[in-house]
């Protein structure tokens, strides 16, 4: 039996985001693991009320996946991983979500991504850490 069987790959495109779709991939080959990547879109509009959405804020959330699963095929490609997901929502919920649905055993982020480094950990790193179903790992970024 393998340590883990099932890693999750969380990626926000930003800066030095190769560098951990690189380790994970790294991790998944050492192990045998599987590899799974997800982004989450996390536009939320401008409609005050989100049961009746205005066109414009579905028509660039719309946009806004296309996008997105465009840019996560081409990693995927690229890793030669076969199981992706774009949702949309906070990062740090669906990231876990998903990790709960797929029988995920380890989830790995950056220690920073888009949100900077205001932060010890990045906000989402550290949402998820604090939130996930099992190991996380949080591959150091550079300034
Ligand atoms: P942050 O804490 O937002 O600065 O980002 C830390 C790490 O969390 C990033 O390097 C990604 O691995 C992950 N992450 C942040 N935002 C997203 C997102 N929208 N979708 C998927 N992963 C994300």
């Amino acid at each position: 039996m393998t340590i883990y069987s099932h890693i999750l790959l969380a990626t926000d495109f930003s800066s030095g985001s190769d560098k951990v779709a690189e380790k994970a991939a790294q991790l998944a080959k050492a192990t045998g693991a599987n590899l799974s990547i997800i982004h989450v879109v996390e536009y939320m509009g401008f409609t005050y009320t989100p049961e009746f959405p205005a066109q414009e804020d579905l028509t660039m959330e719309k946009d806004l996946v296309k996008s997105a699963n465009k840019r996560l095929q081409e990693l995927a490609d690229q890793l030669n991983v076969s199981h992706t997901l774009v949702s949309v929502g906070s990062p740090k919920h669906e990231i876990c979500n998903m990790a709960k649905e797929s029988g995920v055993d380890i989830i790995i982020v950056g220690s920073h991504g888009r949100h900077g480094l205001q932060l010890l950990l990045g906000s989402t790193a550290n949402g998820v850490l604090h939130m996930a179903p099992c190991d996380v790992l949080a591959v150091h970024m550079e300034e």
